[in-house]
């Protein structure tokens, strides 16, 4: 295989490693950013709940005044009974009254209901709140140990960082440029293996005439699909190309 090649494969697989330490972190974070969320959404449940007992007790407050006139209005309709002399007006007024009266009963006992109503957001909230308390103190510690186990992740990725530095020391920049390139923009895979004439990266056949100048293995090519840096080299087991492809790598050093 040509030596850039060799050199650029081995420079892939350290960025295969810093790719994976990096989902490591992400993972980390991730599940920490969940926590965060359900917290955040335990918060929106206690003020929501709180909105419903400010609108309850508006209604509240408007029924009181409600009741209070209507009271006034029974008590000086019954006042006036007194003065009334037929038996047509008497029947009017107590008409008004009962139907006063039956207004404020209503309007009472939809006060008990919404005083009811109210006790048991009250009591909702109180659980949510502490709930909320626990979760809070849980997600401290949480945040505290996802802190140090990231701290030890990026203790892991500056080393292969380092390895990696070194590394592309040995391509030429032009070479390198291409491949950081490629990387970006085909999901972190800049140079890849061609097996049965099919491009390893794209998974889609390359020329004939191509692939017989590969399998001279002195070449390489950009892929005609995915322009991704194609080589050749045997694969023994196939479940395990990553292996198999360090040790072939080493026979020919
Ligand atoms: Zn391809």
């Amino acid at each position: 295989m040509n030596e850039e090649i060799v050199q650029l494969t081995l420079l892939q697989s350290i960025d295969h490693v810093i790719d994976s330490i990096d989902s490591e972190i992400q993972e980390e974070q991730d599940a920490l950013d969940a926590k965060n969320g359900e917290l955040a959404d335990r918060e929106s449940t206690i003020s929501e709940l709180t909105g419903r007992i400010e609108s309850l007790e508006k209604e509240r407050r408007t029924l009181e005044v409600e009741i209070a006139d209507e009271m006034v209005h029974v008590k000086d309709r019954q006042s006036k009974m007194m003065q009334v002399q037929t038996g047509r007006e008497q029947t009017a007024l107590l008409k008004e009254i009962e139907d006063g009266k039956k207004g404020v009963k209503e309007k009472e006992e939809k006060v008990v209901a919404i005083m009811e109503e109210v006790e048991q957001l009250t009591a909702e909230i109180e659980e949510n709140r502490n709930l909320f308390k626990g979760e809070t103190e849980l997600l401290q510690e949480e945040t505290e140990k996802v802190k140090k186990a990231i701290a030890a992740i990026n203790k892991k990725k500056k080393t292969q960082e380092k390895k990696r530095a070194t590394q592309a020391k040995k391509l030429k920049v032009q070479l390198l440029k291409k491949y950081d390139n490629l990387r970006k923009h085909r999901n972190g895979l800049g140079v890849v293996n061609v097996l049965a004439g099919v491009c390893q990266g794209c998974f889609m056949a390359i020329p004939p005439q191509q692939y017989n100048l590969l399998l001279r293995g002195e070449d390489h090519f950009d892929c005609p699909t995915c322009q991704r840096i194609m080589y050749h080299e045997p694969v023994e087991v196939a479940e395990e190309p990553k292996k198999a492809k360090k040790k072939a790598v080493k026979k020919k050093k």
